[in-house]
């Protein structure tokens, strides 16, 4: 058996997950299925508000499909891909992005598709998995109200979970705690933008005239309160996903953007007759300056609060499957749980560039995505919006953008590199 650091018979659990959401539920996922026996997954307890799950969420991502084995090649030995690939319920060969009645379709030569997993598949599938396993507990209808780190272990206060004495408070310990709590909960300093959403999942009565193709940026426009598009996924023949967006200076509440959800409905739908099934919404901060540190080693962030979203398209879905596969790996191999890893310093650099621009200058964000949609192979793009650009890939990007405005917000990037070196700041700070 692997020799774990975390083991201490002192302590209730090994590991504690604070959130059973993607980035807690996809870690304890990776454990079960990278640990060579089922016993050498650490006593993991995951805490979660949820009393059930629901189909909250649409977790679409890009991937490169294998052609003798669909959507397999891209994850390259990663089980934690294979997983995702294992929930998608449907997948798009083509993907649009439009501004003003001009529309710029992009397909792979290297087959990639646009793949969406609905998120009540993926809670299923790994409470199923989860268990199996008799070292993982997942307490759901409870909280997590306070962590404390004591002599050997941390000390964590859980609320009103169906396990817990009449006060309604239990005190638990854990070697080693990672922490998945959202950005309010863990006090992250403020985003450059805020992606703001609002979604409606309507089924037709007759068929939608959309062809197969995603539309992940449609009908790019601008008013007072600064740039959004609608997002339209042909589901089936007779489903749509739609969804109204912003890039909000400030946070605002997502429910706000339910009647602006409901316009984008009727411009797409038309005079069909349809029904609302589903709703989904959520804020996904972009370009993040900082974060709390955890009072203790221990004690790790993670999730959309410490770096899952990339800065510049609010993506985090595959890169919480990837996280959690090296997290789960570190805790096998050497007991020690790990944070979000950071991104390579020239994405980020140009990540927050772009964001600085759009922050600054909302009106010319329809022309800089179209800019890239029209002037950037969709090959190039990917890997740029993946994670996984080369070098000459960074520089396709850079030339298709329109200079002045970006060298302008570059130069201001940089004096707040220096602003922000010559304050004390985390880790996570540095460019
Ligand atoms: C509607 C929606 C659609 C999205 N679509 C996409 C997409 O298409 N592609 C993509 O890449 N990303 C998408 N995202 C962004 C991102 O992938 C998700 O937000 C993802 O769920 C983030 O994972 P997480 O673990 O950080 O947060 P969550 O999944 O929200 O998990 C955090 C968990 O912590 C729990 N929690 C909160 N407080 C406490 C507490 N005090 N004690 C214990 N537990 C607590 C919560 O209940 C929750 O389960 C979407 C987000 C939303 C909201």
């Amino acid at each position: 058996m692997p020799t774990n650091r975390l083991n201490n018979p002192d302590s209730d659990y090994d590991l504690i997950i604070i959130g059973g959401g993607c980035s807690g539920l996809s870690l304890a996922a990776a454990l079960c299925r990278l640990a060579v026996q089922p016993e050498h997954v650490p006593r993991t307890l995951i805490v979660e508000p949820r009393s059930r799950y629901t189909n909250d969420r649409s977790w679409c991502f890009w991937a490169q499909a294998d052609h003798n084995n669909q959507g397999r090649q891209e994850s390259r030995g990663s089980q934690a891909v294979d997983m995702a690939v294992d929930l998608i319920a449907k997948s798009w060969p083509s993907w649009e992005f439009s501004a003003e009645s001009v529309s710029h379709r992009h397909a792979s030569d290297e087959g990639w598709n646009y793949h969406y997993v609905p998120s009540i598949r993926f809670y299923e599938q790994i409470e199923e998995l989860l268990a199996q396993n008799p070292k993982i507990t997942l307490l759901k209808s409870t909280l997590v109200s306070e962590v404390k780190p004591v002599k050997g272990f941390l000390e964590l206060v859980l609320e009103c979970g169906s396990d817990v004495t009449e006060s309604g408070r239990r005190v638990v310990t854990a070697g080693q705690i990672v922490d998945t709590r959202i950005p309010a909960q863990v006090d992250v300093g403020p985003a450059m933008l805020n992606q703001v959403f609002f979604g409606l999942e309507v089924r037709l009565e007759s068929p939608h005239r959309f062809d197969d193709v995603a539309r992940v940026m449609k009908d790019m426009r601008v008013d007072n309160e600064g740039f959004m598009f609608d997002y339209v996924l042909p589901l089936d023949r007779h489903t749509l996903l739609v969804e109204f967006t912003r890039f909000a200076a400030k946070s605002l509440p997502a429910e706000s953007l339910r009647p602006d959800a409901l316009e984008s409905l009727r411009r797409v739908c038309g005079d069909a007759s349809f029904q609302i099934v589903r709703e989904e919404c959520g804020v996904i901060p972009m370009g993040l300056s900082g974060f709390a540190v955890p009072a203790d080693p221990r004690w790790i962030y993670t999730g959309l609060g410490a770096g899952a979203a990339r800065p510049s398209t609010g993506y985090a879905f595959k890169r919480i499957q990837r996280w959690a596969e090296i997290c789960a790996e570190g805790i096998l191999k050497e007991g020690k749980a790990q944070g979000f890893p950071p991104d390579r310093p020239l994405l980020m650099w140009m990540d927050k560039v772009f964001l600085r621009t759009i922050a600054s200058n909302p009106a010319l964000a329809p022309q800089l995505f179209m800019s890239l949609a029209s002037k950037v192979s969709a090959d190039r793009l990917l890997r740029f919006l993946t994670d996984r650009p080369g070098m000459q890939d960074l520089l396709a990007v850079m030339l298709a953008l329109p200079k002045l405005p970006l060298i302008r917000c570059a130069f201001a990037e940089i004096y707040a590199g220096i602003v922000t070196a010559n304050r004390s700041h985390t880790w996570h700070e540095v460019l």
